[in-house]
């Protein structure tokens, strides 16, 4: 067996042995659960029109989805403090991402900012990715785990947003166009697939910016 073949086996062994506690799955099938109650009690506002109450809890949903999205995505994390810190970071970025409303309007008006006919820049998939593509990218070259896990951050509070927002407009993938809308089931299973997705990629990147440390340390060594 390869010295590769034989990495890979152990890792994917280990991702599953880390990723199979009772937590971990609950708090994994709690996402689409979240995300159930927050659409059906918007529904049940839109019936009492109150637009204030029903931003708030569309806000307060986005905010829920990527926090337990994120804890689930980065729970390796040793210092319990600074992960919290992080989970509460990604559910604030993924509600503030719907600010780009206002900023479109020019005004801080409900009415006006919930009734724009186009989707405002932030809520283009393709623009906020590439940002957390080339922090990745920056974050193996300089050998930085917390840049690295910002990206992975940012990639969950986007994603989660874009997602949850793309199942009644679909996913804007600019400059390119629309996917169409897809169905509220493969919704709820993308809120699962989506954050056992992004923590494989953020082992797989971690071990990267290892590898790429230590190749750096060995030529100084050598030097
Ligand atoms: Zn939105």
């Amino acid at each position: 067996m390869t010295e590769s073949k034989r990495m890979w086996e152990l890792w994917s062994l280990d991702y599953l042995k880390t990723k199979l506690d009772v937590k971990s799955t609950i708090n994994l099938f709690l996402i689409p659960v979240i995300a159930l109650t927050g659409d059906t009690a918007i529904g049940y506002i839109y019936h009492y029109e109150s637009l204030i109450l029903n931003c708030f809890v569309d806000s307060a949903t986005h905010f829920m989805i990527a926090s337990f999205s994120w804890n689930y995505v980065g729970n390796l994390s040793i210092n319990k403090r600074s992960h919290m810190f992080a989970v509460f970071m990604c559910g604030l970025l993924a509600s503030l991402i719907d600010i780009d409303h206002f900023i479109a309007v020019g005004t801080m008006d409900l009415q006006v900012a919930t009734r724009l006919l186009h989707r405002p820049l932030l809520h283009c998939t393709t623009v906020l990715s590439a940002v957390a593509v080339l922090l990745a990218l920056l974050s193996i070259k300089i050998h930085s785990i917390p840049y690295l896990k910002l990206s992975l951050i940012i990639t969950t509070a986007v994603w989660t947003h874009h997602w949850r927002d793309g199942y009644r407009r679909g996913i804007w993938i600019c400059p390119i166009g629309s996917t169409p809308p897809y169905g509220y089931v493969l919704y709820l299973v993308g809120l699962i697939a989506l954050p056992l997705g992004l923590h494989f990629i953020l082992r797989f990147t971690s071990e990267l910016v290892q590898k790429a440390k230590n190749q750096d340390l060995q030529q100084v060594y050598l030097i």
